[in-house]
C-alpha cells in the first residue's frame, strides 16, 4: 500500500513516524518553503505538484492509494486541490487538522479575519508588537512606522517589512519559560498570531494571558468541508492501516 502525507507540520512529520514501523510504504511531500526543512523519515518529495491536476496525475502515476492532507491550517490552497484531486481520481483523502485554539479564562484575544485587519487593529492595542505570523505577508504591516515589531520566523523574511523591526530566527516547539522572558526582555504588550493550534506554539498565549497581553488572533481560512477529519496523527495513523487491512 503506498500513502502520500502532504506535510509540513509537526503532525505530519508523526503520521510519517508512525507509519514508517508498518509495511505501508509512506511517500512525504514538502512544499519546499522552509531552507532546512525537519525532514520525515522514509520517502519524501519536495516542491509543489502544479495544481490539483498535478496532484491528480501524481496521485495516478504512483499509485498512491490513499492520501492525508496534514497541511498547515493556513495552507489553504493545497487542501482545496487535495480535495479536487481525490474527486477526480477517488483515491480516498483524509484531512488531518489540529483544533483551534481556545481562550481560557483572562484571555484578551481579539479574532479579525486577515493579516490586513490584525495591522488595523493594531495601534490601539499596543506599540510593540511580537509578530508570529511567520515571514510572507509582513507588508500588510509595513504602514504601521510608529510601532516597533519583534518578528519571529523560521527563515528570514525578505521586503518589504516593517520599518522598526527587529527579527528572531527560531522555530519551535517553544517553553511557557522562555517565550514568557522573550515578552519580558522586549517589552511587548501585543502578540499577533494565526490560529494555528497545536502545542508546540501555543505556549506565547499563556504567556501572553499571565502578563495581561491582548492577542490579535488571525481566523483560519475555510477548509473544503466534504473531507473527513482525523484531529490526531495517531487518528489517522488507524485510517491508513484500516485500508491496509
Ligand atoms: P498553500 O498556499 O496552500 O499552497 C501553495 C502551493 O504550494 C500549492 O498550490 C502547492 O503548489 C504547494 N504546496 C503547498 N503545500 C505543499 C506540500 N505539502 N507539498 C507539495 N506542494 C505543496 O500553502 P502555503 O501556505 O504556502 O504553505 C506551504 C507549506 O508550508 C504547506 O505544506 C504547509 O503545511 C507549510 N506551512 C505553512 C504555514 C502557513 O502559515 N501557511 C505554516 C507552517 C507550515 P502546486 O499547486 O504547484 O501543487
Amino acid at each position: 500500500m503506498h500513502v502520500l502525507i502532504l506535510g509540513g507540520t509537526t503532525e505530519a512529520r508523526r503520521l510519517a513516524e508512525i507509519l514508517h514501523d508498518s509495511p505501508v510504504r509512506v511517500t512525504s511531500s514538502l512544499a519546499g518553503r522552509v531552507a532546512s526543512p525537519r525532514m520525515p523519515p522514509g520517502e519524501v518529495r519536495v516542491g509543489g505538484f502544479g495544481g490539483a491536476e498535478g496532484l491528480a496525475g501524481w496521485l495516478r502515476e504512483r499509485r498512491v492509494d490513499a492520501f492525508i492532507d496534514a497541511t498547515h491550517p493556513f495552507a489553504g490552497t493545497i487542501s482545496f486541490n487535495a480535495a479536487a484531486a481525490a474527486a477526480t481520481t477517488h483515491v480516498p483523502l483524509l484531512a488531518l487538522r489540529r483544533p483551534s485554539w481556545t481562550a481560557a479564562a483572562g484571555d484578551d484575544w481579539h479574532p479579525v479575519g486577515s493579516l490586513e485587519d490584525a495591522a488595523e487593529a493594531l495601534p490601539v492595542l499596543g506599540s510593540r508588537v511580537f509578530l508570529t505570523t511567520g515571514r510572507m505577508g509582513l507588508a500588510a504591516f509595513t504602514r504601521l512606522d510608529g510601532l516597533w515589531f519583534l518578528v519571529r520566523s523560521v527563515d528570514a523574511p525578505g521586503l518589504p517589512r516593517p520599518r522598526q523591526t527587529e527579527l528572531l530566527l527560531d522555530r519551535g516547539p517553544f517553553t511557557l519559560d522562555g517565550e514568557r522572558e522573550l515578552l519580558a526582555r522586549h517589552r511587548i504588550d501585543v502578540l499577533v498570531t494565526k490560529d494555528s493550534g497545536g502545542a508546540a506554539t501555543a505556549p506565547k498565549l499563556r504567556a501572553a494571558r499571565e502578563a495581561g497581553i491582548p492577542v490579535v488572533l488571525v481566523r483560519r481560512p475555510p477548509v473544503p468541508l466534504d473531507v473527513p477529519v482525523a484531529a490526531t496523527a495517531q487518528e489517522a495513523a488507524a485510517w491508513v492501516l484500516h485500508f491496509s487491512g
